[in-house]
């Protein structure tokens, strides 16, 4: 994967600069430590052909929240930094993109805080890939942190370390992705997606606590309100999991995505039918209006 060229625009540290010509620090102690945060969003081209950032606004802000939750120093105004992401989505003419902002520390070898950070955002052309082959999924070996050991409503690199080996496992092995089971042994979250199965004409879903707020969790609860279709929080076994009738994984970049399995139980339910399905109609329609 190709995520940018010689022409590639970037926005670091308040300007708009070429990708290819840009530093970081290589004694940063976000890359020694995987202390930075970042965000995932994504930009999609409207039915009027407009470029729209879906929920600029809540990633902004999430991104400020995991960046004091790591006492990392956020001096940066939401509205500016959405109004300099649209103009790198048009200096790259990009519309249906994925937006990566990330907040780093500078150079520190010790583990004291910082009085300052920086910021970059890139941007990629990802085509939006809602309703593609449903998911095998592997329960994975690897558990979610505990909380008392990181703070997981944070978006953290250093989290990320433990998506990658659960998501690397689940794929060695043959299977599309992984779902990480919590330090209760309950249903968590997949490596970069959170979960939704139905059951009986309910849907449900891990409670915060273990898990990363997703953006696109909180927007499957505004569609389920205008749907009227029941919703739950609650702690979940991967026995009730392996009992339900359909899942689905939600993501900014996963969007709502529908399980075939997870290990060797196949789901009885058509996707077509499912819930999640409708779900899945909602969120295009959503991300794609005005
Ligand atoms: N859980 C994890 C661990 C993630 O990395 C992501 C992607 N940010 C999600 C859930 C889904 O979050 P969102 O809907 O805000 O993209």
């Amino acid at each position: 994967m190709k995520y940018y060229n010689s022409n590639t625009i970037i926005y670091h540290n308040g300007e708009f600069v070429k990708a290819a010509e840009e530093k970081i620090d290589l004694y940063s102690q976000s890359l020694h430590y995987g202390y930075s945060v970042f965000e995932g969003i994504r930009s999609y081209k409207t039915a009027s052909g407009e470029t729209k950032i879906f929920k600029p606004v809540e990633h902004y802000e999430r991104l400020k929240v995991s960046a004091q939750t790591v006492n990392l120093p956020y001096n940066y105004d939401t509205n500016e930094l959405i109004a300099a992401t649209y103009e790198v989505l048009k200096r790259n003419e990009q519309q249906d993109a994925y937006i990566r902002p990330v907040v780093y520390a500078p150079a520190n070898m010790s583990f004291a805080p910082n009085t300052e950070s920086f910021l970059f955002i890139e941007t990629w052309e990802m085509a939006p890939f809602l309703g593609e082959k449903l998911l095998c999924v592997a329960t994975s070996s690897f558990q979610r942190p505990n909380p008392k050991a990181f703070k997981m409503h944070a978006k953290v690199a250093g989290h990320y370390v433990n998506s990658i080996l659960a998501s690397q496992e689940a794929k060695a092995k043959g299977f599309d992705e992984a779902l990480l089971l919590d330090m209760n042994d309950n249903i968590a979250e997949g490596p970069g997606s959170n979960i939704f199965f139905e059951k009986d004409g309910v849907l449900h879903t891990p409670q915060l606590g273990y898990i990363l707020p997703g953006i696109t969790r909180a927007t499957v609860f505004e569609i389920c309100k205008k749907l009227n279709i029941p919703i739950q929080e609650g702690s979940y076994s991967i026995d009730e999991l392996k009992q339900a009738d359909a899942a689905f994984f939600c993501g900014t970049a996963a969007e709502v995505i529908g399980w075939e399995s997870i290990d060797d139980t196949v789901f009885p339910k058509a996707w077509k039918v499912t819930l999640g399905a409708r779900i899945q109609q909602a969120y295009h329609q959503l991300v794609h209006e005005q």
